[in-house]
């Protein structure tokens, strides 16, 4: 079994914002060694997500609208009295800060009409996200 770990540094937009990470995550894939596994997307922060879904700008508009609606700003959550910002730890929680992806022959295998995302949920910030592939040298 091999490992391949690699770290990647992106700035996101203002307030809750999608961050499309594909291509980086394929180049990683490519390059890697590794063959048969798993692609593990992680962000390591508690106010940020992995989301996978379509790059289709109504639907980016529509994600960030009901992330907003279903965990409102400032609606009396105790960790504002803190940092002011409990809507994106509790998005955050509730959406997870990871996806993990079936590599096929050195190829993430993602669906025609998916992407990855970096969900920001209190930007602007610079934020990591490390991609872990783990499995087999060897092709099928
Ligand atoms: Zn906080």
């Amino acid at each position: 079994m091999k490992v391949h770990t690699e770290e990647i540094h992106v700035q996101t937009a203002h307030g809750i914002a999608l961050v499309d990470i594909t291509h980086e995550v394929e180049d990683i894939a490519k390059k890697s060694e590794v063959r048969q596994g798993t692609c593990f997307v992680y962000t390591p922060h508690t106010t940020a997500a992995i989301i996978i879904n379509e790059h289709e700008d109504g639907l980016m508009k529509d994600i960030v609208s009901k992330v907003s609606s279903d965990f409102p700003k400032g609606a009396g959550w105790h960790h504002d009295k803190i940092d002011n910002n409990a809507h994106s730890h509790l998005a955050s929680t509730y959406i997870g800060p990871s996806r993990s992806i079936p590599l096929v022959n050195g190829r993430i295998r993602l669906g025609t009409w998916q992407s990855i995302f970096l969900l920001e949920l209190d930007g602007p910030r610079t934020r990591s996200v490390i991609i872990q592939l783990m499995g087999n040298p060897e092709s099928q």
